[in-house]
């Protein structure tokens, strides 16, 4: 598309007396006021008016003027130019950091990304009418204390409605992105989709768009209050096809088999604690029971998905350029979800899970576990009660002081047997180490120096006979 986007003729100014001063803090009323004495208009606008109007308490907070980006830094003694190309100018304030963005209109899109070019000093109406949907296209006038409301963000905002701002074929083809996000506000916000922009998303319109912008909203709605909702959405609009397309069967036969596995995988992600590695890991823990589904005369069976899941979603967030260390927990999580666990098993197979998990992802593991028995929908008082005296189990194991930190590290190392025992350096040592450590795991108390050099040596001579 080439020119000017004009997603409206000419759009109604509704401005309504409201007072935020209350709610603002001081050091965005103080910068307010500086851009003000200037002589300059001053806004607030973006997500922290729609936060204000729910009553809730903005994350970030926006301003908008009709000063020039160089003269924000002119009146500020502080400032970034992250953005100044766009407009955007950082200033701090007070130990806070402020984004003072230039009011401006975008004029027109040909990537479906970004504006070709902006220009500023346009009003605030045309400010608002770029944004995206209509809960964040209200702005705060500090001088007049008005709310500038010309496409009914109010009303959709009491409504908990989310809706684009103008005709949503025309602003998901100037950025796709506003696809993803539409998703990510619905689930972060728990809004109900308004029909006719809902409709209007095509996937094949995420095209230019970059993994890491996807991902980005992506991590947010899970993290949201209604993910299920969100998820729910993407699955439906053939958005996360563009995601994860591995939730999705490569032809009709298996539809029903991968139907159950997206219920089962987002309710698992709803019912975790709202941290993003363990989100993901809900979300893909079963990612490769497709894959590794095998029917035989005892029926069928997915043998194998838990190893195969932690490689399929290690390819899958690599792709989404996950950062490695996330992508490790995840893939750990994934990896031990299987964990077999009775009341009756032996105090020495809990401890050679902690030595195999780690002890420190040992909360996820179980947390991991607990979403995935909710997400089944079979929960009896059994299986939380097993859950609960395994909880209990591996937490008195975990104490410090408890056997499990003396079973953690073997009091002797390779030094001490090639010291004590003579031995030359090489692979024998590392089968006594071994050897050692599964020792320990069966019986803590052996972990003690002269004890282990005397089972290293035992073991020596069992080999040498
Ligand atoms: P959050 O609470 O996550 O910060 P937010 O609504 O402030 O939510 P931001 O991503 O910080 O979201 O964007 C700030 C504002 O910029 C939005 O409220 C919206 O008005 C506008 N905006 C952001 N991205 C787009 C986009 N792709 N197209 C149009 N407007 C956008
Ligand atoms: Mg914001």
């Amino acid at each position: 598309m080439s020119g000017k986007a004009k997603p409206f003729a000419t759009p109604l100014t509704a401005a309504e007396q409201i007072d935020f001063q209350g709610k603002i803090p001081s050091w965005v009323i103080e910068a307010a006021n500086i851009l003000r004495e200037h002589g300059k208009a001053v806004y607030l606008v973006g997500g922290a008016v729609r936060d204000l109007l729910w009553g809730e308490i903005p994350s970030d907070w926006d301003l908008a003027t009709d000063a020039l980006p160089e003269e924000v830094e002119g009146i500020f003694s502080k400032t970034l130019p992250t953005g100044k190309r766009f407009g955007t100018i950082t200033v701090e304030a007070a130990g806070h950091q402020l984004q003072i963005t230039t009011l401006r209109e975008d004029l027109g899109y040909s990537d479906g990304r970004r504006p070709d070019q902006v220009s500023f000093g346009s009003d605030i109406v045309n400010d608002l009418a770029r944004r995206d949907f209509t809960i964040n296209a209200v702005a705060y006038d500090f001088s007049r204390r008005l709310l500038i409301d010309p496409f009914g963000g109010r009303k959709d905002c009491r409504r908990r409605i989310i809706r684009s701002v103008g005709d949503p074929a025309l602003r998901f083809r100037e950025d796709g992105l506003r696809m993803f996000r539409f998703y990510r506000l619905l689930a972060v916000h728990d809004l109900k989709p308004e029909r006719k922009t809902e409709k209007a998303i095509d996937p094949e319109l995420a095209k230019s768009i970059s993994y890491e912008r996807i991902r980005d909203e992506f991590s947010k709605l899970l993290l949201g209050k209604a993910v299920r909702e969100g998820l729910n959405g993407l699955a439906k609009s053939g958005l996360l096809t563009k995601i994860i397309p591995e939730f999705f069967p490569p032809d009709r036969t298996q539809s029903g088999l991968y139907s159950y596995l997206r219920g089962h995988s987002f309710a698992a992600a709803a019912a975790i604690r709202p941290s993003l590695h363990l989100r993901l890991a809900a979300l893909l823990h079963d990612i490769a029971k497709p894959v590794s589904m095998t029917v035989t005369d005892t029926g069928v069976h997915f043998y194998g998905h838990d190893q195969k899941g932690a490689e399929l979603s290690g390819e899958i967030l690599k792709r989404l350029r996950y950062p490695g260390r996330l992508i490790a927990k995840v893939s750990l999580l994934i990896r031990w979800h299987m964990f077999f666990y009775q009341p009756n098993i032996s105090d020495a197979a809990v401890r050679r899970l902690i030595a195999k998990v780690g002890g420190e992802n040992i909360p996820d593991l179980l947390e991991l576990r607990r979403a995935d028995i909710i997400a089944t929908g079979r929960i009896s008082s059994e299986t939380m009660e097993y859950w609960k005296e395994l909880s209990e189990r591996i937490r008195a194991f975990l104490q410090p002081g408890a056997e499990m930190k003396k079973a953690y590290q073997l009091a002797v190392n390779g030094h001490d047997l090639i010291k004590r025992l003579g031995l030359n350096p090489g692979p024998l040592i590392g089968e006594i180490i071994a050897h050692l450590s599964e020792q320990i795991l069966e019986e803590p108390d052996l972990n003690r120096e002269e004890l282990l050099l005397n089972l290293a040596q035992k073991y020596l001579e069992s080999k040498l006979r």
